[in-house]
């Protein structure tokens, strides 16, 4: 077995979440490599059903990759505290962009001037 034995690290959906996650990693000056990419482009909805785009990582660096994965996603997603909608005064639960009540979109200015 040798350190630069390809390891699946993970499979996405969509291939666009693929492609972000490579960047980050290949940004961190790690190899990475996607496969099923094809067939999620061309025909998403079958990509899906097979198990969507799978994204590979050398052995040696597969730690690495999934730390800096783990802090893209914090980057991508971070976190909304509960807040109270501006249009209609409800209380939305922290997590949510968008008012349950009313569907406006969660602004994180406004909210903090309660
Ligand atoms: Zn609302």
């Amino acid at each position: 077995m040798s350190d630069e034995e390809l390891v699946k690290l993970t499979s996405y959906e969509h291939a666009h979440e693929a492609h972000v996650a490579r960047n980050a990693i290949e940004s961190a000056g790690l190899y990475a490599a996607l496969n099923g990419e094809h067939s999620g482009n061309a025909l998403s909805y079958v990509g899906s059903a097979i198990g969507g785009v799978k994204l590979y990582v050398k052995k040696k660096d597969e730690v690495r990759a999934r730390q800096i994965l783990n802090e893209a996603q914090q980057d991508d997603a971070p976190t909304i505290p509960a807040w109270i909608c501006q249009e209609c005064d409800e209380e939305v639960d922290a997590g949510f962009e968008i008012c349950w009540c009313c569907e406006t979109a969660y602004d994180a200015t406004a909210s903090q001037q309660r």
